[in-house]
């Protein structure tokens, strides 16, 4: 049974449908069935699960008249590599408020950024947790000063906006299932800002009852990521009263395996982001996916998974391998 949703005006940037493939690994337990959606191959540069939230952020952006998108993130943001390119794509500019030192070369996803051209400004991460309101203000303000429109996107763009972008993959998602008979499926993602885990969740309720949702966590915590998935998709309905979104309860959220904290590694992560790129050939990121996948790979091992069928959502995060070389190496 599914329910009309009205989705908010969207520009495409995304590739898309993007393929649902069986994962065929060795140490795969035979009772189950694992599948990865392949959201790493929304694009190329442009790529990730990003690409499908920056589509309604777009459409909003360019509906208000704006010609400059200002985010934020870490040095290695996937997010602000997105904006930078979907920026230049459309004629706008970019404005990046990133958290780390200045780096002296330019690697991985920052460097892209600096190849569409946008500015960006890095803060010591005590100085940016502590003003990053103040500081998108402040680059906000001087943008107009300057002649400017600029439009504000928030971190991963986790909000009432870019949720639809994940909302609008469920509904992917459900088709899939119908066409490779997937049923009652476990659908796993990374949950960095929560808003892929909110638009799963809220979509998959709408598309797919059946379907449960497993968040697992880079950073902060279980409580934080429930209450996160229920503000914004109570933002979404209070902001989109016509849309028929309804609160889901179909997800949980696990976070056993941050590690040592928010883009820090360790070996077991390394491990699985190696056994996938030999017996696969896909590239897993340190920051995300790497953790994700295993989390639930750990969580099968342990016996703790009751879905024959898992389906991995790949989101991307690619050109974070790079500035991690060191500890990929053999
Ligand atoms: C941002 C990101 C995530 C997390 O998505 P959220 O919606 O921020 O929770 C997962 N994987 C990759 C590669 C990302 O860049």
């Amino acid at each position: 049974m599914t329910f009309e949703l009205v989705f908010p005006a969207r520009k495409p940037l995304a590739q898309i449908p993007t393929p649902l493939q069986p994962l065929q690994l060795t140490d795969t337990p035979q009772d189950k069935r694992l599948w990865i959606k392949r959201d790493d191959l929304t694009g190329a540069a442009l790529s990730g699960n990003k690409i499908r939230k920056l589509e309604y952020v777009l459409a909003q952006a360019l509906a208000e008249g704006a010609d400059t998108l200002v985010t934020c993130g870490g040095l290695q943001s996937n997010h602000c590599r997105a904006t930078a390119l979907t920026a230049a794509a459309h004629g706008l500019g970019c404005e990046l408020i990133l958290r780390g030192d200045k780096p002296d070369n330019l690697d991985g996803n920052l460097l892209l950024s600096a190849m569409a051209g946008a500015a960006y400004h890095c803060y010591r991460a005590p100085d940016y947790h502590r003003n990053l309101p103040l500081l998108l203000r402040q680059t906000a303000e001087r943008l107009k000063t300057q002649g400017k429109k600029p439009f504000i996107i928030p971190t991963g763009a986790s909000d009432e906006i870019g949720l639809w972008g994940y909302i609008q993959a469920a509904q992917e998602l459900a088709q899939d299932f119908m066409a490779l008979g997937i049923q009652q499926p476990l659908v796993v993602c990374a949950a960095g800002s929560g808003g892929t885990l909110a638009g799963l969740a809220a979509g998959l309720g709408h598309f797919c009852p059946e379907a449960e949702v497993l968040g697992i966590a880079v950073c902060d915590s279980q409580a934080y990521f429930e209450q996160r998935v229920r503000e914004d998709i109570a933002k979404a309905q209070h902001v989109y009263p016509q849309s028929g979104l309804r609160m889901p309860s179909n997800y949980c959220v696990n976070a056993e395996f941050i590690g040592p904290g928010y883009a820090k590694g360790y070996p077991a992560l390394y491990k699985t982001i190696q056994q996938l790129a030999r017996e696969v050939g896909v590239i897993l990121d340190p920051v995300y996916t790497g953790k994700a996948f295993y989390g639930i790979a750990e969580l099968m091992r342990r016996g703790a998974i009751a879905q024959r069928d898992i389906v991995f959502i790949h989101t991307g995060g690619i050109f974070g391998v790079f500035p991690e070389r060191e500890a990929l190496q053999l």
